[in-house]
């Protein structure tokens, strides 16, 4: 799905992004222009504010709360009936669509322990940030599950 979040949902962003959805984050305050522009996604907010605006100009949202990423991870998942799984597929900084590539070819940029017993390397050819799958996948999986347990 496409997204749209409030600048003070960055945790979420990520989140979903790594479940693989196409998420766009405001810069900066929430304001009429930006969402027109916006019109093709969801726009998450934790601010009642904007509803009377939203419901006018038919725009679908949902509004989660502040401060608790697990609680707006679990809401969203749920209410749009998203796929449980990390897909991995979404730079989870700039949003962009990650290529595989070949460990040998990235060796310089990854910490040598991390190295031998990492796989599943992929780059964004948006803003070059490298990832990988090793150690800390199983506890991303485990933090997932707490958070979708949560509503
Ligand atoms: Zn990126």
């Amino acid at each position: 799905m496409k997204f749209l979040l409030e600048s003070n949902l960055a945790k979420l962003a990520k989140w979903l992004r790594f479940l693989g959805h196409d998420v766009k984050v405001l810069e900066g305050e929430i304001n009429k222009e930006e969402l027109a522009q916006n019109q093709d996604r969801v726009f998450i907010t934790t601010s009642k504010r904007w509803e009377d605006t939203l419901k006018r100009v038919d725009m679908r949202y949902l509004i989660v709360p502040r401060h608790d990423w697990e609680l707006q991870l679990c809401m969203v998942v749920k209410h749009f009936n998203l796929s449980p799984e990390l897909a991995l597929n979404r730079c989870a900084y700039c949003g962009g669509e990650l290529l595989p590539v070949k460990k040998e070819e990235v060796k310089d940029r990854v910490p040598p322990k991390a190295y031998d017993t990492a796989y599943d390397f992929t780059l964004c050819p948006r803003c070059g940030a490298l990832f990988w799958k090793g150690t800390h996948y199983e506890g991303m999986v485990r933090m997932l599950e707490k958070a979708l347990n949560r509503c």
